[in-house]
């Protein structure tokens, strides 16, 4: 059936690019959104207490991740990135103090592993060598099952990289996962492996410059328009959309597509399988005028609990991944508590705790374990007029910027081939 006019629900990332996509190819769109503004989970707000814009979690992003910088292009955002050259990865050690810097050399022969001044100190080649096993993971192997624990390794390179990368325990974490992004990264070398952190804001740079060209493709955008319920003709097809609004008719030369995160599909369509489960991400924001300039956009952290300092000035952000643990105790404890790692890496442990925001985003990311994996849909879901995006559709990437922009842009092709 051709397909004129598509109406995307959900602007997060998946479905801007989806939008990015249909448009640049001439189609009519509509996005609704629940939320008053886009950006889903990766989005940014003024805080009153440090009385500035902050985001909702601290993202990082690769030189690798080839969807993010055709995004960028196309949004006209290529300018309000970071980009650390050559690839260089800072750690310290909150408990000892000793910190460290992994360098990744160019090329795809990791000789950097047996440098001292490019490698984690301590770690022979055979712990580096027991890492090969994970790029033979099967299917269902975890994270844990392929990487000896209780080495330097796991500690001081492995588990920050697992973590932050998976969302999820090295115990529980799909090993295919993680191995797709060594072998998309690390695995090819200096270039591929350079960290992109954005320059002001994710609202600045991934959610404003696509709304605007969005809006200047003449793409109808609605906000706070929350889509309740997809009714549905006996062969499955959706044929009206109920929203908090509104009744919209879909007419047999509209597309859908669905880009909601996957705990939300089930109130749209509960006949579609989705992974179980999701993971929180924990992140506190400093307020540290005239103390993170010095300090590079991206530090880890390894010792304590928090795993990845991201600086920009005046402000010292920390990510806790995986961190359902956390999900009841008091913003003020987990500042306490956090904030002696921040003041050392910051150079000076003595640092009193300063003004803080305390993010908590229980529903990150979904689970990403191996029986997850194997229940993501990819964009078809047997609905006939209706594709799925969102990061936890596409397989084999694990759920970030990259894959939810991917995931847009698949379910876009969907619809532009459905409609030739
Ligand atoms: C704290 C945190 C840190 C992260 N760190 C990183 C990182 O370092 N690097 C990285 O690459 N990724 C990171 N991620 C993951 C990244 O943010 C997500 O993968 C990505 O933003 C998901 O985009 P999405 O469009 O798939 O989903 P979402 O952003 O969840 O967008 C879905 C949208 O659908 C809307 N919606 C839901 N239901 C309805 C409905 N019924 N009607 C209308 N609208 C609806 C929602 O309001 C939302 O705006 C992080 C995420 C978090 C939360």
């Amino acid at each position: 059936m051709p397909v004129s006019q598509t109406i995307i629900i959900g602007a997060g990332l998946a479905g801007l690019a989806a939008a990015l996509r249909l448009s640049a190819n001439g189609h009519r769109v509509t996005v609704l959104e629940a939320a008053p503004a886009a950006g889903g989970r990766c989005r940014s707000f003024h805080d009153p207490t440090l009385d500035r814009v902050i985001d909702n979690g601290n993202h990082l992003m690769m030189t690798a991740n080839e969807a993010v910088f055709d995004y960028l292009t196309e949004v006209g955002a290529l300018d309000r990135v970071r980009i650390g050259t050559p690839a260089a990865y800072p750690f310290i050690d909150t408990v000892t103090g000793q910190r460290w810097t992994v360098r990744p050399n160019a090329g795809p022969v990791p000789w950097w592993v047996l440098m001292r001044s490019r490698s984690v100190p301590g770690a022979r080649l055979r712990d580096w060598l027991a890492g090969r096993r994970l790029l033979r993971a099967r299917p269902d192997d975890t994270v844990a099952d392929c990487i000896p624990d209780a080495t330097w390794l796991w500690r001081r390179f492995w588990e920050p990289l697992s973590v932050a990368a998976l969302n999820t325990a090295m115990h529980e974490a799909s090993a295919q996962l993680l191995a797709a992004t060594c072998r998309l990264t690390f695995a090819r070398g200096e270039r591929w492996s350079r960290p992109v952190t954005v320059r002001d804001s994710l609202a600045a740079t991934l959610i404003d410059p696509a709304i605007d060209r969005l809006r200047s493709r003449g793409v109808e955008i609605s906000f706070g328009e929350r889509v309740r319920q997809l009714h549905r003709d006996p062969t499955g097809a959706v044929t009206a959309l109920e929203t908090s609004r509104r009744s919209r008719a879909i007419g047999p030369d509209h597309g859908v597509i669905v880009a909601v995160p996957s705990w939300n599909l089930p109130d749209l369509l509960p006949d579609v399988p989705v992974p179980e489960g999701s993971r929180m991400i924990l992140n506190l924001h400093f307020s540290v005028p005239g103390h993170a300039g010095h300090m590079p956009p991206l530090t880890g952290l390894t010792g304590g609990i928090a795993q990845w300092l991201f600086c920009r000035e005046g402000l010292a952000s920390v990510t806790v991944s995986a961190a359902d643990r956390f999900a009841e105790t008091p913003a003020q404890a987990l500042a306490t508590r956090i904030w002696p790692e921040v003041a050392t890496a910051l150079g000076d442990r003595s640092l009193p705790l300063p003004e803080y925001r305390v993010v908590k985003e229980r529903r990150a990311t979904f689970a990403e374990t191996p029986a997850n994996e194997a229940r993501r849909p990819g964009p078809e879901c047997q609905v006939p007029n209706v594709f799925l995006a969102g990061d936890w559709t596409v397989r084999g990437l694990p759920a970030t910027i990259e894959g939810a922009i991917r995931s847009g842009r698949l379910a876009a092709d969907q619809v532009i081939d459905r409609a030739m």
